[in-house]
């Protein structure tokens, strides 16, 4: 199934609510993609409780991934993990059961950071090489492209992500998170301005989030739903656009679970029409967080050489992606 002299990676992820196990191989299959999520009873995550849920699937995760590979554990060349951004507990479940399968198997031990996975597989999957790449989900908000060994952070959210924003609005107006906001926007018809903040190449929400919250109960919700969207779509789109000139790219990538969006991308299209860029849109399955990202990602790092000792290997939950030495884009993958 791999060919000659392939490399095999698994890769676990376990940043905040999906427990996901992904295997992949240097040829560039996802041979496997296990996700389990926790579901909060109400409001958001916990982290603890999380946490449980994904000690508990773990077990059952890995041998459904390894399973639908084909593969037992001494196939495998590498194991790789989440090391951060993300929920301590969450992490330490993952990073806990990577370092013992490394032990185990006396392969690699790979750790990726989060965000630079969902890039590498949006990469991997849509076939783009060098963009410029927005990465919206409910934790993330950033703009970011590689630039000279490293993906930059060309701008991002200054509070609250922009998937935040919009899921605790629509929990809060009862419809629940997106993309329900996003479906009720879609029979509104009167837009009421809300606070619009972009600074430089950086966005804010949750001034915005509060206005919005102020007008529950006093407009229609069809039309706040309306004109909550499409006030982050448009500072989203307008930053995007400022770091595509700045950056001289002609690729935009949209990763992250709000790349789920069909308005947000509709957007981007037509900004992207005005310079001659192309759209690249991460396929849902990969969108949100999964196994598969970690796996690809460990693959290139192997390929690279960035591997790392167990004892070295704490997890990082403030990682930020342009901590990251992206070394395996210097040979040109
Ligand atoms: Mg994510």
């Amino acid at each position: 199934m791999v060919r000659e002299g392939g490399r095999i990676v698994l890769g676990i992820e376990s940043t905040a609510h999906t427990f996901g196990v992904g295997i992949a191989s240097s040829s560039g299959e996802i041979l496997a993609n296990v996700r389990y999520v926790y579901k909060p009873r109400e409001g958001g995550i916990h982290p603890r409780e999380a946490s449980q849920h994904h000690s508990r699937i773990a077990p059952k995760a890995l041998k459904e991934a390894l399973e639908h590979a084909g593969l037992r554990l001494r196939d495998l060349d590498g194991i790789a993990f989440s090391i951060g951004p993300g929920m301590g507990p969450c992490l330490r479940v993952g990073a806990t059961i990577a370092r013992a399968l490394a032990l185990k198997s006396g392969k690699p031990l790979i750790a990726v950071n989060h965000g630079v996975a969902h890039i590498e597989v949006g990469r991997l999957v849509t076939g783009c090489r060098d963009p410029v790449v927005l990465y919206v989900a409910g934790g993330n908000t950033l703009i970011t492209g590689y630039l000279e060994g490293r993906y930059r952070i060309f701008g991002e959210t200054l509070d609250i992500a922009a998937g935040n924003c919009l899921d605790v609005f629509g929990i809060k107006a009862g419809i629940g998170p997106m993309p329900a906001p996003e479906e009720y926007a879609r029979r509104g018809g009167k837009f009421h301005p809300l606070p619009y903040r972009v600074k430089g190449m950086d966005v804010s929400f949750s001034g915005l989030l509060t206005a919005a919250l102020k007008l529950l109960d006093k407009v229609r919700l069809e039309d706040l739903c309306l004109s909550i969207t499409e006030t982050v779509y448009s500072m989203l789109t307008e930053t995007l656009e400022r770091a595509l000139a700045f950056a001289e790219k002609n690729e935009i990538l949209l990763v992250g679970g709000l790349a789920r969006s069909r308005r947000l991308r509709e957007m981007i299209e037509a900004m992207a029409g005005l310079h001659n860029a192309e759209v690249y849109v991460v396929p849902p399955e990969y969108a949100g967080d999964n196994g598969a990202m970690i796996a690809w990602t460990g693959i290139l790092q192997l390929m690279s050489g960035q591997v790392v000792e167990v004892e070295d290997s704490r997890i990082r939950p403030r990682y930020r992606i342009d901590e990251v030495e992206a070394s395996w884009r210097r040979i040109g993958l």
